[in-house]
């Protein structure tokens, strides 16, 4: 199966994902046009096969037994980045840095608060990723993708149905092909002098140096994750390779190689949080593929 997209079988998903965890998906493929992705879908429906789309993997937990059926990643080979006017259209796999970066030299302000999100354009679609007050859905007016049933779908900016770090595409399980950012005229010294300031911030309080997702866990109504894990106690707390980041409480870094230890420390911190402050923690990272069942451990 899946041979003619060249498919990578049994391909660790720690190779694919910031936090360098997560077991084998069965097939990983790397389409490179909107007409390859339809024609994946069309084989996968045909073996019956489950498909999971991923970006740049930095939002992801992959589980250790890994995902089964094919994985469709569009980081490598659809990049493209492209000025008209006032806008910006990228391709699903561009890297949001490369798309802040393309705007600012095109002298378009909009997306600095995004230059220092490790993400790509179709990741920052499904999460409305978002940063120090600026999100997707302030600078998104149309997004492009392929649905599973292999059809084009093109949605404006309502459509998307933005909401904190969620979106349409959640419910719809479109594959995001290429966005569409429409963004100020500004001086580009400026504009890169506000992506400077916001990375700089960014490198002093978050662990940069080490494996994470970033965030771990969504900002409750009326609180902060990071304040509460702190107040806790739960800076440098350990469970196996997983830690609770010394730098930045509200990420789980991970220095070992197993995602069991990493979805434990979340649970036991989600616990610890709710027993002494009384308020539930969700997580915002993606969970997903299979746990290793015992007899494989
Ligand atoms: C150090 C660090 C800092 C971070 N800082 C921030 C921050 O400030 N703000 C923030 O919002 N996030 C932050 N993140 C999290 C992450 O970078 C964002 O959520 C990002 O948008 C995820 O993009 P991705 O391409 O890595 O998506 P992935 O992690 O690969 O996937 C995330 C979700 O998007 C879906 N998806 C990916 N590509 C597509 C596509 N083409 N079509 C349809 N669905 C798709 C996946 O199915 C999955 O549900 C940070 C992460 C790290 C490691």
């Amino acid at each position: 199966m899946f041979e003619s997209f060249n498919a990578l079988i049994n391909e660790p998903m720690s190779r694919h994902t910031t936090l360098r965890l997560g077991g084998p998906a069965d097939y990983l493929v790397f389409p490179r046009s909107p007409e390859e992705i339809r024609a994946m879908f069309t084989e996968a429906g045909a073996y019956n096969v489950p498909v999971t789309v991923i970006g740049h993997g930095s939002n992801l937990l992959v589980l250790d037994g890994g995902i089964r059926g094919l994985v469709i990643s569009v980081s490598k080979n659809m990049r493209g980045i492209r000025r008209e006017g006032n806008t910006i259209i990228a391709q699903a796999g561009a890297m949001l840095g490369s798309v802040a970066a393309e705007a600012a030299e095109a002298g378009l302000s909009g997306l600095e608060f995004a230059s220092g999100i490790p993400g790509t354009v179709g990741g920052a679609m499904t999460m409305n990723a978002g940063a120090y007050g600026g999100e997707m859905a302030q600078v998104v007016t149309r997004v492009n993708g392929i649905t599973p049933e292999g059809k084009p779908i093109s949605l404006n900016n309502e459509e998307m149905q933005f909401g904190y770090r969620t979106s349409v595409i959640g419910r719809m399980n479109f594959v995001v092909t290429e966005a569409v950012f429409t963004l100020m005229p500004d001086n580009p010294e400026w504009i890169r002098e506000r992506m400077a300031e916001l990375n700089a911030k960014r490198a002093e309080k978050q662990p940069l140096d080490q494996p994470s997702a970033g965030s771990t866990f969504k900002r409750p109504e009326g609180y902060f994750a990071a304040a509460l894990i702190d107040q806790c106690g739960l800076k440098g707390y350990a469970i196996g390779g997983a830690q609770v980041s010394m730098k930045h409480a509200g990420f789980l870094i991970n220095n070992g190689e197993r995602s069991s230890d990493f979805l434990e420390l979340i649970r036991k911190v989600q616990q610890i949080v709710e027993d002494r402050v009384g308020v539930k923690l969700e997580p915002e990272i993606r969970i997903i593929g299979e746990e290793l069942s015992t007899c494989d451990t």
